[in-house]
């Protein structure tokens, strides 16, 4: 497919080319804890500010409402200029919170929230998986009754991102007693500092705590924080799950490439080797995921299958990428902290958002009509 990019368009680039050019912050990003709380938000501020913030939202809820052309422009200069990956603490409330509020909230919640995420005053987790309760999200246990206005909350979450220094959550929990799957859930915003809250960090192979435990034991929650009617939670999260699974991870998957450039020139003295061939090969593929990501662009937000399928392609291939990185850098691969860091992290591409079996299984039965298992 051609894009065409208007003079106007051409014009957008050079002015986000500079303003990133003058405000990307200096040094890299704390991995957890307050540092990346503090700033991951004082990025977002920053772009606020600038005038960047919200995008991908629509003009009417404060965000910029940018056309197909210009998003893919934005995410373009983003990453050749190396600014916060957008898989930092704010990547629930920016890319799938607040587009979920913006399809399901009420206008109270809209009104509260939405300001609030784009301005970089909050940060949201995510709880959705349980213990035992992964790719089968519909098991899943954590269980409010109704007492009076309020929902009281019981049970536990885990996996849940930067949850140790989130604001708000997006729970998903089972409201009606005695519901079975996909019915009687509920999708709720839960302040985390609730009292009855407890959260517990765990430690990944990389070395960061940058997912959690949480813990919920009589927890109160106003009935007015459930979002699109008590009882809706499934519909509501599938919403949450296509915005996480269909662009929100844009600027991720364009800046794979920019790692295959990175690595191309570290690579160079190897130059005729068979590493130029496997080079050269994910420089194809980090091309082909480009072409994807673009593409869903421009195709009707309900196609189902797209989010699959750029999620699948995106965490192999990034697992092949940083796997190409250690070989590059052999023994010298321990004393570099970004690349072994990056190639650690990476093992979680294909089981966060859904693990790369699930995503097959979606795309046989979804797009190929093989029978479901
Ligand atoms: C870095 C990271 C961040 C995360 N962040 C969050 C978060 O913020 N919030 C949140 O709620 N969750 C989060 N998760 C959890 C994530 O969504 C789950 O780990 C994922 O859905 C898989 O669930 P599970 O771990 O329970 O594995 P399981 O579902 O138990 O799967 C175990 C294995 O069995 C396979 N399997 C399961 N069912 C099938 C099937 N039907 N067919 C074929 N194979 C199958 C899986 O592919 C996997 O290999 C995160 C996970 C990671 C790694």
């Amino acid at each position: 497919m051609q894009i065409e990019f208007t003079s106007e368009d051409e014009e957008f680039r050079a002015a986000a080319r500079t303003w990133l050019g003058e405000n990307i912050p200096a040094g890299p990003a704390p991995h957890d804890g307050p540092a990346s709380r503090a700033y991951a938000l004082d990025w977002l501020k920053r772009c606020h500010a600038g005038g960047w913030s919200g995008i991908a939202w629509p003009a009417a809820f404060g965000g910029q409402g940018l056309t197909p052309e210009r998003l893919i422009t934005w995410y373009e200069e983003y990453v050749a200029a190396r600014a916060p990956s957008v898989l930092d603490c704010s990547f629930v409330a920016v890319n799938h919170a607040g587009p979920t509020l913006i399809a399901c909230g009420s206008p109270e919640q809209q009104a509260f929230h939405l300001p609030r995420i784009l301005a970089g005053e909050v940060i949201w987790c995510q709880g959705f998986s349980e213990p035992g309760t992964g790719s089968d999200l519909a098991s899943l246990k954590t269980s409010a009754v109704v007492e009076g206005d309020e929902l009281v909350v019981n049970g536990q979450k885990i996996w849940s991102s930067f949850a140790d220094i989130a604001d708000y959550q997006e729970l998903l929990i089972r409201t009606e007693p005695g519901s079975k799957r996909h019915k009687g859930l509920s999708w709720v915003i839960c302040d985390m500092k609730t009292p009855g809250i407890t959260v517990r960090p765990i430690e990944n192979m990389a070395g960061a705590t940058h997912f959690a435990e949480v813990f919920y034991d009589d927890v109160r929650i106003p009935l007015a924080n459930v979002v699109g009617g008590l009882g809706e939670g499934w519909r509501v999260a599938m919403t949450t799950l296509g915005f996480e699974r269909r662009t929100a991870a844009m600027g991720l998957q364009l800046d794979l490439s920019i790692k295959v450039e990175d690595l191309i020139a570290m690579a160079a003295p190897l130059a005729g080797s068979a590493m130029a061939e496997r080079l050269a090969d994910l420089r194809a593929e980090a091309a082909a995921l480009r072409a994807m990501t673009y593409r869903t662009m421009f195709r009707d937000p309900a196609t189902p299958f797209d989010g699959s399928m750029m999620r699948l392609h995106f965490g192999e291939l990034a697992q092949r990428v940083y796997a190409t990185a250690m070989d590059i850098l052999g023994p010298d691969a321990l004393c570099d902290n970004r690349w072994s860091y990056d190639y650690l992290e990476a093992y979680s591409e294909t089981i966060a958002g859904g693990t790369a079996e699930i995503q097959r299984n979606i795309i046989a039965e979804r797009i190929l009509g093989l029978p479901r298992e």
